[in-house]
């Protein structure tokens, strides 16, 4: 069980991945899955409904990783759009596949919602449907975090307060956003703790090997860019070997600063990428 890996006093090693949009992308994810459990991550996650994924994709490759690959997964959940029968029948494929790890998510508004049906939604927050998943289901539930606080959120200390109500529900470990300033998680975990929650919380962190994850990814999570890592977009960007290495280069020294601080954990968002995968992960050790 993750939970019982993240109590342990070693450091988690975790990645996340995503289903490809298209099909003729998704016969191949099974042979990058294959490739990136051979780095032996302690666990990994699948996004749902992500870049316009097909959701029953999730399933699909969370019990890949589980039952074929024999890695704990955690099927991540959105709940913006589901009625309580669609999150119920989510979760009867989740666990006739075996996968006992959710992460609860509200998700982002879909384009194709009206007002009426984004007001009008029965799961309002992931806090709500945390609750029905710890009342109805017998998943281990993590949750969302954001260093930087949320984006709608109107402050830090809300955001916070929010998170405190979620873990009280029942989220028993979190994964934050991506950041680029470890400075941000020191005191994002600090406050966090401050605020009576308590649960392990691994740090998101995502190799920028490209210019074109600067305006897709990093804008839209909404997570700040500190000047080096501009610097090195305006250095390294007119050249992808050179931005490639230069980038990977400061994840790593992102991730090597959080294992001496003594994390609970670092989830790497993977983006798919085994080339990359392979040279972090043969520097952080
Ligand atoms: P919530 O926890 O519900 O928070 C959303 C906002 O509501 C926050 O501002 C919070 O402060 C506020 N809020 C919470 N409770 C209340 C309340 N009672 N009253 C007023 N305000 C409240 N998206 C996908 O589509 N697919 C994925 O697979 C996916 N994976 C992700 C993985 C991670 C690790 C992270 C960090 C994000 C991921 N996302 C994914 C994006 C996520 O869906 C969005 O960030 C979304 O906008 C918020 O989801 P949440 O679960 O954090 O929401």
């Amino acid at each position: 069980m993750i939970n019982d890996l993240l109590s342990k006093s070693k450091i988690t090693i975790s990645f996340e991945v995503f289903p490809p949009k298209k099909e003729e992308d998704f016969q191949s994810v099974f042979a990058t899955l294959d490739s990136l459990a051979e780095l032996k991550p302690d666990f990994m996650s699948c996004t749902y409904g992500a870049g316009g994924s097909k959701p029953k994709r999730t399933v699909e490759i969370a019990s890949y990783i589980q039952n074929k690959l024999n890695i704990d997964t955690i099927a991540h959940m959105t709940c913006v759009g589901f009625k309580k029968e669609d999150l119920e029948s989510n979760c009867e494929l989740l666990k006739k596949e075996g996968i006992s790890n959710v992460l609860a998510l509200r998700g982002d508004r879909p384009q194709y919602m009206t007002d009426e049906q984004f007001n009008g939604r029965e799961f309002f927050y992931a806090t709500d449907m945390v609750k029905y998943l710890k009342e109805n289901t017998s998943f281990q539930i993590a949750g969302a975090c954001y260093p930087e606080k949320h984006y709608e959120a109107d402050s830090f200390e809300i955001d916070l307060k929010h998170l405190k109500e979620k873990t009280d529900a029942g989220v028993s470990f979190l994964i934050s956003q991506m950041f680029f300033s470890n400075e941000y998680f020191y005191r994002f975990v600090d406050k966090a703790r401050d605020a009576g929650i308590n649960v392990p919380v691994c740090a998101g962190i995502m190799p920028i090997t490209s210019t074109k994850q600067i305006g897709t990814s990093v804008t839209l999570s909404g997570s700040s860019v500190p000047k080096e890592l501009s610097d090195i977009i305006a250095n390294h960007g007119d050249d992808p070997d050179d931005m490639r290495k230069a980038g990977i280069d400061y994840a790593i020294r992102q991730i090597l600063d959080l294992k001496a601080h003594g994390v609970d954990g670092v989830h790497i968002y993977t983006m798919n990428r085994i080339k990359t995968m392979k040279e972090l992960m043969g520097a952080i050790g």
